[in-house]
């Protein structure tokens, strides 16, 4: 089998180390015997029609510079390769733009592509520290690190409940949402070495796109079982 799996604005929003997911997937895959090709889109490049999206954090002024970029035909490319079932993961920053606007501090508000029934304002707090998720996936524990705060529409579901942490909006104890194969959250870590549950749910519905029902085989994740246990525990401790 053969998977493609595209990393949006990586040049552009890359400070929370939100890489490492793009090298959790590409490896889960390749260690499974998946030929694995990773592209890159950015500022005024073409979106492309692939399997898998990757998209991570970034500031608000990283957010200014490419909200822009993703409106018209190349936002509506990616919602019809979502609505198509290609898996999306965004984190923080692209799930913001990922919703209908995000309105920073000191800036005009940013237009969205409302792929995510979602609407994120710049809040007085920032939320910094480990969070840790109860969600139909399983448990997913990560590091948050966001002013902004997000509502959640009648159109999308939560991620999942927080169990500590602040998640979208430190109210309503929902974090992140899912739409179809699309999954928006606050999780940085980076989040996927340490949640393989997650990893091999993203690869498994990008697979299944073009390759019919996937399931993957199982790796030796004693290394990433124990590094999210340690993350879990730190985070109780917070
Ligand atoms: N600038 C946005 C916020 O502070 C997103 C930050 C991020 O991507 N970690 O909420």
């Amino acid at each position: 089998m053969d998977l493609t799996l595209a990393w949006l604005y990586g040049r552009e929003m890359n400070i929370y180390g939100d890489r490492g997911n793009v090298r959790a997937l590409e490896q889960r895959a390749r260690w499974r015997g998946i030929d694995v090709t990773v592209v890159t889109s950015g500022l005024g490049d073409p979106m492309p029609d692939v399997d898998l999206y990757f998209w991570g954090g970034g500031q608000d002024q990283e957010q200014v510079n490419v909200a822009h970029d993703l409106q018209g035909a190349k936002g509506d490319a990616l919602k019809a390769a979502v609505e198509g079932g290609a898996a999306l993961l965004s984190v923080c920053g692209g799930y913001q733009l990922l919703g209908h606007e995000y309105r920073p501090h000191d800036d005009e508000p940013l237009p969205g592509i409302g792929l995510f029934d979602v609407t994120t304002v710049a809040g007085p707090e920032r939320f910094i520290g480990n969070i840790v998720v109860d969600s139909p996936i399983g448990e997913l524990v990560g590091f948050e690190n966001h002013s902004g705060l997000t509502t959640l529409g009648p159109g999308v579901q939560p991620l999942g409940r927080v169990r500590s942490g602040r998640g979208n909006n430190g109210q309503d104890g929902t974090e992140g949402a899912m739409y179809r194969n699309a999954i928006g959250c606050y999780l940085h870590g980076s989040l996927l070495p340490k949640n393989p549950v997650l990893a091999d749910w993203l690869l498994e519905r990008a697979l299944n796109r073009r390759h019919g029902t996937v399931t993957l085989p199982p790796l030796d994740d004693t290394i990433e079982v124990a590094a999210h246990a340690n993350a879990v525990g730190r985070a109780g401790r917070s």
